[in-house]
């Protein structure tokens, strides 16, 4: 093989003033194109110009700024809320060789000062702070004394109060504008929410800014959502499909939480619990597992997530439903950061809906906050029911039209089939009438089955006209009736009345026939699990048999090499650079940095170990 370069590579060229941006990208992170909009970000940053940038999860957003602060003379200021946040950017910046650094209280007073004098002595291109401290005046004092690149307030919906994340301190951010005029400031943020936009311009003194928005589409994440009917078994059959792969499972209760975790470990899948009962070493030790470790699936509450910034995530399952279309989208979208294939998967039933109700129901919101949960829980019902795209329908939920069905969701993978549910409409909602609108939906069941249970025989349901008329569907069919009627609003559950179904204004339509009921046909989970199209589930679908085994390998190396660097794995090279070596197979250093995501320091790094590897793997090794 080719000698690979040895010496220290030149970290100071990386931020000399003047660097052009494409060659930093290539050089510093190994990428060869900017993505999306993020040239145009970094022009107006390197051209002195504040901006706002609006774009989700893993679209990219740190290049954006940290591309500019090294391309300007001086240090970059960026603003970020959590301590744990800043130091996964800080990890990911000094693997690839970028001088940067956090100063926060988790620092000793004498470590605090070595930043400092780092900062003071040009020795650093980036600065991570949280809020508070730039509020100091002692930091603005010091600020004072440097050059500074620009300001870059990462997190940027913190200084809205619409959020769930609101910040005070974010308040004082405003003041940069008056303090440090001619330094570019940009906010960043993967909000979709049109109040936090406004806010983020008017509190940051951003009116005048650069505003960058994309979609807010995840296309690296395929969506599922099938009717829970035996849930363990279901989430079995999904995890079959990422083997050796990290993802989260989202779970309404704590005994739950625990309850899976053990089931998943006795069938020889590493779980572990997470939820804000457990003791706080216990929890912190299963974070950082999660962090440090491949293949580990977090069954966790949804306690878990806020500040996770792991970027291979593989999957998302939720085993219950969400709060709403905002919380599916948030929690599903912790899978797949570093945009490689992902998914998102959810089972769910009627009882999530009554226990749904019931929640929005006993909280101590006025009424008309509850209006307005009940009305949110339906948009999810919609989603979950449609027999359309689900993207599509997930982004009209933001105000988003996404063209053409996606090819990158359950519906659209393998297309669900309809039927004309009337009359099945009819005879549940007579039922639910006769009955006085004062049961469940198991109840109901039985009467349209003709069962003769003790409740049945109580109530003298045996009795009805109605009793015994639903015969020709199984009570899995009558389910899922009842679901889409539900989540067509034309059932309601009586929260006040422990569940009941209850007819709504619009059912008297249905009865006198003059709408139509389409109905969805079930189908379990797996389906998915053959179809091979231009989109994938996972990495390895990509992969063919023989480069899969030697990604496989690539990831044990990285592992190890991460273990002895003490960091996380994707902080050596993500996922998708391992899969791009496992295809590539180089056996040279310009063919490794050739690679997407292989850069001059990690070349240098790690460029060694890697080519060995495949060396081997090729001579059959
Ligand atoms: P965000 O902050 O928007 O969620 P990140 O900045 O964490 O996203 O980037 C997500 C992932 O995409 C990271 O792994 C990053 O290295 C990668 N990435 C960013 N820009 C590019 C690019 N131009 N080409 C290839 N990968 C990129
Ligand atoms: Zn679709």
């Amino acid at each position: 093989m080719q000698p690979l370069r040895t010496e220290a590579p030149e970290i100071t060229a990386l931020s000399e003033p003047g660097s052009e941006p494409a060659d930093v990208l290539r050089r510093v992170f190994g990428y060869d194109a900017f993505r999306g909009r993020q040239r145009e970000v970094v022009d107006a940053l390197v051209a002195g110009r504040d901006a706002v940038v609006l774009f989700p999860t893993g679209a990219g957003k740190s290049l954006c700024y940290q591309i500019p602060a090294l391309c300007r003379p001086g240090i970059g200021i960026v603003i970020s809320p959590l301590i744990a946040l800043m130091k996964d950017q800080v990890g990911a910046l000094l693997a690839a060789g970028v001088r940067a650094a956090a100063l926060n209280s988790a620092l000793s007073p004498d470590e605090q000062d070595a930043v400092r004098a780092r900062a003071l002595s040009g020795d650093l291109d980036l600065l991570y702070v949280t809020p508070e401290r730039l509020a100091t005046e002692s930091f603005r004092r010091f600020l004072d004394t440097l050059q500074i690149a620009l300001f870059a307030i990462d997190e940027a919906h913190c200084v809205s109060q619409w959020g769930h994340d609101f910040r005070p301190e974010y308040l004082t951010l405003s003041s940069l504008a008056d303090r440090y005029p001619g330094v570019p400031r940009v906010a960043l943020t993967a909000t979709a929410d049109p109040h936090t936009q406004e806010d983020i311009l008017k509190r940051l003194k951003l009116e005048d800014a650069d505003v960058f928005s994309t979609s807010f589409d995840r296309p690296n994440i395929r969506y599922e959502i099938v009717e829970r009917t035996n849930q363990r078994q279901q989430l079995l059959d999904f995890l079959t499909r990422h083997k050796g792969e990290s993802g989260i499972v989202y779970c309404l209760s704590r005994a739950k939480v625990e309850d899976i975790a053990e089931w998943l470990t006795s069938k020889d899948i590493r779980a572990l619990p997470y939820h804000a009962g457990l003791a706080p070493d216990i929890r912190a030790a299963n974070q950082d597992a999660f962090l440090l470790e491949e293949g580990l699936c977090l069954v966790a509450t949804v306690a878990f997530g806020m500040g996770i910034d792991k970027p291979d995530v593989r999957f998302v399952a939720h085993l219950d439903l969400p709060s709403s279309v905002e919380a599916y989208y948030q929690e599903t979208g912790r899978a797949g950061r570093d945009g490689a294939p992902s998914e998102a998967f959810m089972a769910y039933g009627m009882a999530d809906v009554v226990q749904r109700r019931r929640m929005i129901a006993e909280g101590d919101a006025p009424d008309e906050i509850k209006r307005a949960e009940n009305a949110k829980l339906n948009a999810l019902l919609g989603i979950c029911e449609t027999a359309g795209c689900r993207r599509q329908a997930l982004l009209a939920h933001f105000g988003e039209t996404y063209p053409e069905p996606c090819g990158n969701c359950d519906t659209c993978l393998s297309p669900v089939e309809t039927w004309d549910g009337l009359e099945a409409a009819q005879k549940f909602m007579s039922t639910v009438y006769r009955t006085g609108q004062r049961f469940g939906a198991g109840h109901v069941i039985d009467v349209l089955l003709g069962k003769e249970t003790e409740k049945v025989t109580r109530f003298g349901h045996d009795r009805l006209s109605v009793y015994g008329i639903g015969q020709e569907h199984s009570a899995k069919t009558w389910q899922s009736v009842a679901r889409q009627l539900v989540a067509g609003g034309l059932l309601d559950v009586d929260h006040a009345n422990f569940g009941a179904l209850i007819l709504t204004e619009d059912a008297r339509g249905v009865f006198r026939g003059e709408r139509d009921v389409l109905l969805r046909k079930d189908r379990g989970t797996a389906s998915l699990k053959k179809t091979r199209d231009k989109h994938s589930a996972s990495l390895a679908d990509d992969l063919d048999a023989e480069d899969r085994l030697l990604f496989e390998r690539l990831r044990r190396l990285r592992t190890q090499i991460a273990r002895d660097a003490e960091v996380p794995p994707y902080v050596v090279f993500p996922d998708a650079t391992l899969a791009g070596i496992a295809k590539a197979r180089p056996v040279s250093a310009d063919a490794l940095l050739a690679v997407s995501g292989v850069g001059q320091t990690k070349l240098d790094r790690y460029g060694e170990a890697f080519i060995d590897l495949v060396e081997a793997f090729e001579a059959g090794v």
